[in-house]
Parts: C-alpha cells; sequence; structure tokens
C-alpha cells in the first residue's frame, strides 16, 4: 500500500516535472533560496520538452529576476542551456577554434573586420550571430547587405566552409540551445529580460554550443550599449568569463565604451563598406583598433601566438599585407556573396536618396549621442523594434566627422540615405540634435577601458 501511494505521489500533475514539482522550484527560489543542479536541469528541460507551462517559466524568471542567483547556479544553468540542444564539436578540422562575441551596439561591425584577420593568422571561426533589435545592430543584417550572402547554412555546410576558408558566419540554428529561444521569448514580454544571470546565461549557453575553446567577449558601457553602466558591464562580463572558464572554454572580456557610433557608418550597407576599406587599411581609427585588438586576444587565446604582443602583430601584418582582405573575399565567396562588391561599393544596395546634416554652429563637436543615432537608423529602416520586422540593407547615416573634430557653421556632419523625403528629413534633425558642439575640445577617451579577467 505505502509503494502504491509512492507511486502516485511521484505521478506528475500537469507542468510539473514527476520526480520534482515545478511549484516548488518556483517557492523555493522566490523565498530567495540557491537551487540545485537537479531543480536547474528540471526547469530548462520543463522549458525545452513543454512539460512545463509558460506560467510557471515565467514564474520562475521573476523569481529569479528578483532574487538572482550564485555563481553557482549560473554555471549550471548555462550548462543544462546548452546541452538543451545540439552541441558542436569541430574536432575534425585542424586548428583551433575560437569566436568572439559583443554585447551590441551602434556601427559595430567588428566582426565582418577580425574575422578575416583572426583566420589569415590560423585561427578557425565557427560564428554564429544574431539580427539586429532596437537600436543596436547585428551581424546577420550587414552579411545579408552582400547580395547572394547565405548566413542559413546547414551544420555540414558550415563544417565544409571551416575546412577550406577557415570560417563560417551563421544564424542560430533552430538546435542550438532551444531553452534560450524558449525563455527569451517569455522574458521579452514578461519583463525579465534585464537580469544578469539570465543574460549571461543565454548569451554563454548559445557560445558554448558552437564548439570553440576560447572566446573573447566585447562587453560595451556607455550611452549606445544594451548596459550603460560600467559597473554593470564589469559585473556581467565577469560572470561570462568565469561561465567559460568553468565550460573549459578560454575566455577573455573587453570592457568597451560605446558612447558614440563605432567608425563613420551605421547602416547595413554602409558598413560593409566601411570594413572593406578597413580590411585595405583605410578604416575609421577606432573600428580598425577594436578589430585588431578583438583578432589579436582571438590569436592569443588560441595559442598561436607567443604572447599578446606577438599576436597584435601577426593580426597587424595581415592586416597591412592584405592577407585578410583576401581571405574575406574567400569567406564572402564561399558563402555564396559577391565577390565584387569588396572592389566596387555601387554592387551593395544603396538607398538612392541623400540628405547632407549641416552643423548650425562652430565649435569642436563633443559627442554623438549613439543610441539616439541607433534608433535613427532604425527609423529609416536600418534596423528592427521587433524581431519579425524585415531590414532595409540600404539606408543609414553616414558621419563625416569624429568627435573631437572642429567645425564650422554649415559645414556637413553627416549625409542621411534614405528613400522618403519626410522620414530623411526628420532623421537629419535627430542626428543634429545628437551630434553635440562646444567650445571646449574634449579630451581623449580610451575605447578599449578594461580587460578581464
Ligand atoms: N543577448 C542574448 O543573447 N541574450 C540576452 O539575454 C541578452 C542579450
Amino acid at each position: 500500500m505505502r509503494h502504491y501511494i509512492g507511486a502516485l505521489d511521484r505521478c506528475a500533475a500537469p507542468g510539473d516535472d514527476t520526480a520534482m514539482r515545478a511549484v516548488d522550484i518556483i517557492r523555493k527560489k522566490r523565498d530567495g533560496h540557491a537551487l540545485d543542479a537537479a531543480e536547474i536541469a528540471a526547469f530548462i528541460d520543463g522549458a525545452t520538452s513543454g512539460s512545463w507551462p509558460d506560467y510557471q517559466l515565467s514564474a520562475l524568471l521573476m523569481a529569479i529576476w528578483l532574487r538572482g542567483m550564485n555563481p553557482e547556479e549560473i554555471v549550471a544553468l548555462t550548462g543544462v542551456m546548452t546541452r538543451s540542444g545540439r552541441v558542436l564539436n569541430h574536432d575534425e578540422i585542424p586548428g583551433p577554434k575560437a569566436d568572439k562575441h559583443s554585447t551590441g551596439g551602434v556601427g559595430d561591425s567588428t566582426s565582418l573586420v577580425l574575422v578575416p584577420l583572426a583566420v589569415a593568422c590560423g585561427v578557425v571561426v565557427p560564428m554564429m550571430s544574431g539580427r539586429g533589435l532596437g537600436h543596436t545592430g547585428g551581424t546577420l543584417d550587414k552579411l545579408e547587405a552582400i547580395p547572394g550572402f547565405r548566413t542559413g547554412l546547414s551544420i555540414d555546410e558550415m563544417k565544409a566552409a571551416l575546412r577550406e576558408v577557415g570560417a563560417a558566419m551563421i544564424g542560430q540554428t533552430a538546435d542550438i540551445a532551444p531553452a534560450d529561444r524558449k525563455l527569451y521569448a517569455l522574458r521579452d514580454v514578461t519583463g525579465t529580460v534585464e537580469s544578469l544571470p539570465l543574460i549571461a546565461a543565454s548569451i554563454m549557453s548559445k557560445k558554448l554550443a558552437e564548439g570553440i575553446g576560447s572566446l573573447v567577449l566585447d562587453v560595451k558601457f556607455g550611452d549606445g550599449a544594451f548596459l550603460k553602466d560600467i559597473n554593470e558591464s564589469r559585473q556581467l562580463a565577469r560572470t561570462m568569463v568565469d561561465i567559460g572558464k568553468a565550460h573549459g572554454v578560454r575566455t577573455q572580456a573587453l570592457l568597451t565604451a560605446m558612447d558614440n557610433p563605432l567608425g563613420f557608418a551605421v547602416g547595413n550597407s554602409l558598413e560593409v563598406i566601411e570594413c572593406h576599406e578597413t580590411l585595405k587599411g583605410r578604416g575609421p581609427e577606432d573600428l580598425t583598433e577594436l578589430s585588431v585588438e578583438l583578432a589579436a586576444w582571438m590569436v592569443h587565446l588560441a595559442g598561436v601566438a607567443a604572447n599578446l604582443e606577438d599576436a597584435r602583430g601577426r593580426v597587424t601584418k595581415v592586416l597591412k599585407s592584405g592577407e585578410a582582405l583576401e581571405r574575406w573575399r574567400r569567406i564572402v565567396e564561399w558563402q555564396g556573396g559577391d565577390p565584387r562588391c569588396l572592389d566596387e561599393c555601387r554592387r551593395l544596395p544603396l538607398a538612392p536618396k541623400r540628405l547632407p546634416v549641416k552643423a548650425e554652429r562652430g565649435g569642436y563637436i563633443t559627442a554623438i549621442a549613439a543610441e539616439a543615432i541607433g534608433l535613427a537608423a532604425m527609423r529609416l529602416g536600418a534596423g528592427r523594434s521587433r524581431p519579425e520586422d524585415a531590414v532595409d540593407h540600404g539606408v543609414g547615416i553616414l558621419f563625416r566627422i569624429v568627435v573631437g573634430e572642429r567645425v564650422k557653421v554649415g559645414d556637413t556632419i553627416a549625409e542621411v540615405y534614405g528613400r522618403d523625403d519626410g522620414e530623411m528629413q526628420e532623421v537629419a534633425d535627430t542626428v543634429r540634435t545628437a551630434c553635440k558642439i562646444g567650445d571646449a575640445e574634449p579630451g581623449p577617451k580610451k575605447l578599449i577601458r578594461e580587460t578581464l579577467p
């Protein structure tokens, strides 16, 4: 009889794990206790299999948002989220596998520059990226501005690309970290996106599934970043570095300023053109500096160079020699893109109309408010406010000045690329307001503020 009642107790009610009831796990976190590995596994299994209903998943997400998680919980959460789907392994392909992840910014196109830099130095890069959302851009949108470029490679095609050209730049496949896809959709509509443990586990679960041995994180702070405050960014960076290490991936984070857009271009085709100029050694200083430094860390962590200084030297050499540019040509071609657009920018889709933005007073450019610029580019159609929105690769904003430069009244500070006169005029007004002009020359600000650990 006892035996029979025990079996009934273990019989699952809807939404409960057989051995562990969802409601007990929710209560435990609600009351501020740490969850053990089995409880975290039950939660993620419930999300992946659909055995936990959305209301219980959402309740636990909110409890985590309110109560947080300790480092052991975060490491365990990331591990089970990673294993909720396919975990890639590229051991059969020669060479060290490394990737970079950026927490997102405005005009941040470093991936298109650093991938060929790192590959030309002997690193293999299986990069899975996302699309732009809100004021921040996404690597997939930039790649897809290149006519013919296919970001939807299968895993077999990805492996063939890694073997033949050393890199594959693709979108998240449905079988990578499916628990994250489910949970992110719920977080988006339950006010639980802004939680450090959930953000760190979400980002790292997807990166750990890529089959890499090392990872460089570009964690941004400032006006155009997802996290504005450097202290919060530092905490996120530390958490992600610890997760990477706990899972055997050499991980390094750079804290970088995102107060002003990176480079001159904001908008997909415009950024691709800027990346090509950068690979030809004619790019903006900030984009070049950051791309070289991130690539150098990739090369260093991958064990290709003797030390970081040596890695910087190797990366600079392949940039100057044109090897990285030629490598990019092969990557673009392998993925179906038109390699002629590296030399002929007219082959990239560009909006037909241009509207200059003129300075209304003289002085020094003291700041370019990055978030306002990202939102203005989104308004033109360069980005999306909802994940299902389409983007217009041809529109955007091209700056003619950098912070610290002196301008006179009537100088062109930027050009708006668009299709609709009214919309372009509104964006031009936003750009004018976002470019702050003052009498005092602003002091230099470091782009790469800290490296962790
Ligand atoms: N990017 C992600 O992939 N996940 C988050 O939770 C936040 C940003």
